[in-house]
Parts: C-alpha cells; sequence; structure tokens
C-alpha cells in the first residue's frame, strides 16, 4: 500500500528558496581583514539568480560540473547554491593540493568553468594549461586581470558578468537523486577519489546539521566556519545555514589566530568548526593574548582525533565546549558528534567528551575485525569501523572505468579504513586509522592515544606519532614533538609524564624535536610526510 502522502524534491532549489524567502534577513559575513562586509540571504539568493543565468550564458546546461577555487565567502556561498539549484554539479577544488593532483582531478571531473578567487588566481593560472575541459574562468573578488589563461579558456570578472544579468531565474524541479555537488578525497594510495552528493543526501545531512544532537545550528547562531567549502562541503555547514537561517561567518583567507579570535569576539560568533591544529594555534595565541570567548556557545572539532588536553584548555580557560565529531569526505562527512547522555556526573560526561560521539539514526554501523568477522559493541572489541546510510557513499565517482578504490566498499557499506570501538549505546571511540596502527611485538599500539597523551604536558603545542622499523619488535612508536614558544622538556621527563597514562611497554623510547608537524591539505598531522622524513634520515 502506498502512502497518502505528498511527495517533493528534497533539492538545493528548496534550500536556496527558503533561505532567500523565509530567512532573507539573515548574512553571510565575509572577514576583509580589516574588518567585514555582510550580504543577506536574500542578496545572496540575487546574487545566485544572476549567477546562474551567467553560467547559462557561458554553455552550462545539464550536469556540467562547475568548479569552484576559492575560501571561505560570500561568493563561494553564492556558488554553493546557484550550481546545485540550476540543475548543474558543484565541484570544490582543494586550493591546497599538489598541482598533478588538481590536473587529475578537475580533468576527472571534466570541470567546464571555475570560479576563482582574485587572490588565488596565480595558483590557478600555473594549472590552467593542463586543465584540458576548462573553458571559462569567472574571477571573483577582484580584477579578471589578475588571472592569465591560455588559449581557448575565457576569462570572465565576476562583477562585470553578473551585473548584466537578471537577479531572477527560472529555477528547475531538479530530481533529488542526480548529482548536486562534488569533492575529491586526497586517498593515500593511488589518484583523489570522487565522492558525489545529491540533492537528497545534502538535504538530509543538513537536518543532521541542524538537529540538537547534530551540530545543532539554530537560526539564532552565527557560525564561523572555518573549515574550508573545499573540506567536505565545509561538514554541511552553508547548505545547513539556508535550511535553518543561521547566518555564516566566513574568514576568507584570514585563517591565522589573531583574525579568528577578532572574528569571535567582534561579529560574535555562537557557534565555530574546524580541526584540532587550527584550535591549537588559536590557544598558543588566546595564552599570549587572551580574549573574551564568551559569545561562543560551543565549537565543534573533528578530522583528526581531538586532545582531551585541547577540550579541557578551552573548558577551562575560556568556557568554551568543544563538541568532538568524526566523518569523512564520503559520509557528507556527519558520521558522529559528541553529546554526553543525561545523568552523569562532571567526571563521566568528561570521558563520554574524549569519544568521536554517537550514531546518529541514519548512519548505521559496524566493526569487522581482520578476519572478516562483526565485533560485538561492548566497548571494548576493536575492528575497522564500516558506515552505511543515505548520506554515505556507495562508491567513488567512474569507479567501475577506473578500478580504484573498489576496495573502500563491502556488501553495501563504506569501509572507513578507521579503527575503533563502540558502546552498547552508540558511542564511537576511534583508536586510530588502520594505516597509522603501530604494530609492536605483535600488539596494537594506538598512536592517537600516543598523541594525545603527550599533548597533555604543559610544555608541548604538538605531537604526531608514526612507527618505525625495529628489527625487534617490529615497529616502534617515534614522538615527533613541537614545544610551546620558550618552554622546555627532556624525552627522559616526557617519557615519564607518560609513565601512569599508557601501558609501559608502549612508552616511546624514539623522540624528535621539531618546529612544527607537516600538515597535510585539509590540516591534519601529515604522517605520510612524517614517515618519509625518516625513511630518509631526516628525522631520528
Ligand atoms: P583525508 O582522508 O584527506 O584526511 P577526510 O577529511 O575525508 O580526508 O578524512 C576522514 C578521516 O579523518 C577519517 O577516516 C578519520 O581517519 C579522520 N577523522 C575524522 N574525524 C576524526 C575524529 N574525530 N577523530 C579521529 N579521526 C578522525
Amino acid at each position: 500500500m502506498l502512502s497518502t502522502m505528498q511527495d517533493g524534491n528534497l533539492s538545493i532549489g528548496t534550500l536556496l528558496r527558503h533561505g532567500t524567502k523565509v530567512h532573507g534577513t539573515a548574512e553571510v559575513i565575509t572577514w576583509t581583514g580589516e574588518g567585514s562586509r555582510s550580504s543577506t540571504f536574500a542578496e545572496v539568493g540575487r546574487q545566485a539568480a544572476r549567477l546562474a543565468n551567467a553560467l547559462r550564458g557561458l554553455g552550462v546546461t545539464g550536469d556540467e560540473r562547475v568548479a569552484t577555487f576559492m575560501w571561505n565567502n560570500a561568493e563561494h556561498q553564492v556558488a554553493y547554491l546557484a550550481v546545485p539549484a540550476m540543475g548543474a554539479v558543484l565541484h570544490t577544488l582543494n586550493l591546497r593540493l599538489f598541482p598533478e593532483q588538481l590536473t587529475y582531478i578537475a580533468n576527472h571531473a571534466e570541470d567546464h568553468v571555475v570560479i576563482v578567487d582574485a587572490t588565488v588566481a596565480p595558483l590557478l593560472a600555473r594549472q590552467l594549461p593542463t586543465f584540458t575541459t576548462v573553458k571559462h574562468v569567472i574571477v571573483a573578488n577582484g580584477p579578471a586581470e589578475a588571472l592569465t589563461a591560455p588559449e581557448g579558456v575565457q576569462v570572465h570578472s565576476w562583477d562585470a558578468l553578473l551585473a548584466e544579468q537578471s537577479d531572477e531565474f527560472d529555477w528547475p524541479d531538479v530530481d533529488e537523486r542526480t548529482a548536486a555537488a562534488m569533492c575529491y578525497t586526497s586517498g593515500t594510495t593511488g589518484n583523489p577519489k570522487g565522492v558525489v552528493y545529491s540533492h537528497r543526501s545534502i538535504w538530509l545531512h543538513s537536518m543532521q546539521v541542524c538537529m540538537a544532537d547534530g551540530i545543532g545550528l539554530a537560526s539564532t547562531d552565527r557560525s564561523l566556519v572555518i573549515v574550508p567549502q573545499f573540506h567536505a562541503m565545509s561538514w554541511g555547514m552553508p547548505y545547513a545555514a539556508f535550511m535553518s537561517g543561521a547566518s555564516l561567518i566566513m574568514p576568507d583567507r584570514f585563517l591565522q589566530p589573531e583574525p579568528l579570535v577578532r572574528m569571535v569576539t567582534e561579529l560574535g560568533a555562537t557557534h565555530s568548526a574546524a580541526v584540532p591544529t587550527i584550535w591549537q594555534a588559536v590557544l598558543a595565541h588566546l595564552d599570549q593574548n587572551p580574549a573574551d570567548l564568551s559569545s561562543l556557545r560551543e565549537v565543534v572539532v573533528g578530522g583528526s582525533s581531538c586532545p582531551p588536553a585541547l577540550m579541557h584548555a578551552f573548558a577551562e580557560k575560556y568556557g568554551v565546549h568543544i563538541v568532538h565529531a568524526w566523518g569523512m569526505t564520503e559520509t557528507s562527512p556527519l558520521g558522529t558528534v559528541c553529546r554526553p547522555p543525561a545523568g552523569l556526573t562532571e567526571e563521566e560526561a568528561w570521558k563520554y567528551r574524549y569519544t568521536q560521539g554517537r550514531l546518529p539514526a541514519s548512519v548505521q554501523a559496524r566493526l569487522i575485525d581482520d578476519d572478516g568477522n562483526e565485533m560485538p559493541w561492548d566497548g571494548e572489541s576493536v575492528g575497522e569501523l564500516e558506515v552505511r546510510g543515505p548520506w554515505i557513499a556507495a562508491s567513488y565517482y567512474r569507479l567501475e572505468e577506473d578500478g580504484e578504490g573498489a576496495e573502500k566498499f563491502r556488501d553495501g557499506w563504506l569501509r572507513t579504513g578507521d579503527v575503533g570501538t563502540l558502546t552498547p549505546d552508540g558511542f564511537l571511540t576511534l583508536t586510530d586509522r588502520s594505516k597509522d596502527i603501530i604494530k609492536s611485538g605483535g600488539e596494537w599500539i594506538s598512536s592517537v592515544d600516543l598523541e594525545n597523551a603527550v599533548m597533555g604536558h604543559p610544555a608541548v603545542a604538538e605531537a604526531a606519532v608514526i612507527g618505525i622499523p625495529d628489527q625487534k619488535w617490529d615497529e616502534r612508536p617515534l614522538v615527533a614533538v613541537v614545544l610551546r614558544p620558550g618552554a622546555e622538556a627532556a624525552p627522559e621527563e616526557l617519557r615519564d609524564f607518560l609513565g601512569d597514562k599508557v601501558a609501559k611497554w608502549q612508552l616511546p623510547e624514539n623522540w624528535t624535536f621539531v618546529e612544527e608537524v607537516p600538515k597535510t591539505s585539509v590540516g591534519k598531522f601529515d604522517k605520510k610526510v612524517l614517515r618519509a622524513a625518516h625513511a630518509e634520515g631526516r628525522l631520528d
């Protein structure tokens, strides 16, 4: 029997219409370096119509790909809405990828148009001759002359192009199962892999971002979105804002601690989201330049394990709650969000806060051991996490042709490559990424546990742990430590500090002090680079 309910496409077009009309006075605020500029959602909606008309004029029809090469700003938000709502596919290019990766991605996705921020136009100019399908580039936030393009590529000014257009567009009723946006994940082996989100997956995911036990984004929020729009769709914040009416504060290229703190204090951010390394840097800055962060109701941290010391420092010194979350590009990205259950003592609640969080209704999970057996949810049995659900990738883009990445999918489940435990009530604790776990004497050492423990030492700003070959034990941990400015700590002292925190046989004997831990294009510890540095004798 069919239901008697109406049907309706869960499309980006409906989000655009809703945000523009019902939350027309909410704002997208972009930091300019000196201060900020602001557009209302209603203005963003009109700009989106102008951009859609312009793209039609440039020959974008059907599901052609329109790429962005941009920071987080109002124009990027306009593209986020206009491109999928007109039925085309938004492809966010990561500004920080290696040139060969960018070339591969743009050609693999067959990008037709690129919208670029003038400040990064020189970066794009170097790449453009290798992009085989791009016909047009639109330069935003600066003069079109910022870009030199090869023959066959037409360059347009965003301002001039949009000025000629109508601010109305006949948005089509797009099928919710069609592609809306795509994002490539860096991948550790082979080429980057394309994840293609549907209108429906983005819609459902946006609802999760707005749910109280999700990120809880609401019309009363002003969210400082630090996580880049090219990194897993800014964790869904731009679309959830148009669903909820939350205002967005976009940092553009000003991602250093000093401007970020100013964005909180001067623009009254109530909420923010970024990877741990950003918050580590903000914390170090605040220690020298204290500021009042009381407008922040909470901050979401994910992308890598959040060190407990970081959570405590923000809570105890600045009254800011860090909410730990886990996800991947392949999971849209919200997988789990940590909201401790009610009725706990403060101490018990903290133990929960360290975990990666609880599964929502739309994300099913299982833990699989090395032999393919399903492990119980008892908070102790360790296995690889596999997930499935309506906003989880079922395959990679053009996987059949490329034949790469098939190993990530098994019987309709996504194999995350993350290893950990689940409690009976669905809280996930990740021990490590499977490729980072250290195998020592037949036992596993969690690199993340060691890092978190070392980062609890007051002299330590950052610590990254990798496994290095060892004749006797197979592998042993090597700790790369960044000390706080002016602080000192010898390896023996750090080892003693770990004495009551990790098992004795796990205590690292290999320590090295570095100025900086190398970071990936999305700000995570780059252990591939650390391992290579060690193999080449550049890290003792
Ligand atoms: P990349 O693989 O380039 O880092 P993603 O952002 O998609 O791109 O990374 C997803 C991975 O990040 C997850 O598989 C997991 O290993 C890690 N991750 C994300 N959130 C957390 C977290 N809260 N704790 C530990 N690891 C995390």
